[in-house]
């Protein structure tokens, strides 16, 4: 194991140690997709989520580590260590949120929270549905609104222009794929 004091820079790998706060992380998984040497990595074990980290491959990013930059929650802390795990080390791990819907494990439960306590626009709708179960939800909303409304009907043409409008009042893009480039 190399010693962090002998390499005050922090270049090379294996002189830091990571760890997140736990009670302040949201597993938003931002510092697992952004860390540019891959020494931490989200993995879905069952119904389960988790952050690892890899000391080994960790080198500070040259004394201003980007994941403590990113971090939304200022949750993580990389510092030098002389005794930096020589394995991956588990470092906070949470329960996934179900679709109430269509069963299927969409989000970290503390992302949908902490979605919630910012006061996010969507946090309240989909708290416990995911997203495709959401947008279809909200295309038969569109199309019951329609039979209510028939005056509007010449609007809607084609699912698409349905799935359209969904996007519209979702806050989502839903334009179609464009044509490949030949
Ligand atoms: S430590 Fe920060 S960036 Fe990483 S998962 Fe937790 S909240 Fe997200
Ligand atoms: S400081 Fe953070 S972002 Fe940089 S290599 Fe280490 S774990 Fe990855």
């Amino acid at each position: 194991m190399k010693n962090a004091n002998e390499n005050p820079g922090g270049a090379a790998p294996g002189c830091f140690a990571a760890q997140i706060d736990a009670a302040a992380c949201s597993l938003c998984e931002v510092c697992a997709r952004r860390c540019p040497k891959g020494a931490l990595r989200r993995a879905v074990e069952g119904t389960v989520t988790a952050i690892y980290f890899a000391a080994e491959r960790c080198d500070g990013c040259a004394g201003a580590p980007r994941c403590q930059k990113l971090c939304p929650e200022a949750a993580i802390r990389v510092s030098p260590s002389a005794q930096a795990a020589s394995e991956e080390i588990l470092l906070v791990q949470g329960e996934m949120q179900r679709c109430s819907k269509c069963g299927t494990l969409f989000a970290p439960v503390r992302r949908i929270e902490a979605a919630a306590k910012k006061g996010a626009a969507s946090a309240d709708l989909f708290h416990d549905i995911c997203p495709l179960c959401r947008r279809e939800d909200l295309v038969v909303r569109l199309i019951d609104d329609q039979r209510q409304a028939p005056g509007e009907e010449a609007e809607f043409r084609s699912g698409r222009d349905l799935m359209r409008k969904a996007g519209a009042r979702s806050g989502r893009k839903t334009e179609p794929p464009k044509p490949p480039i030949v």
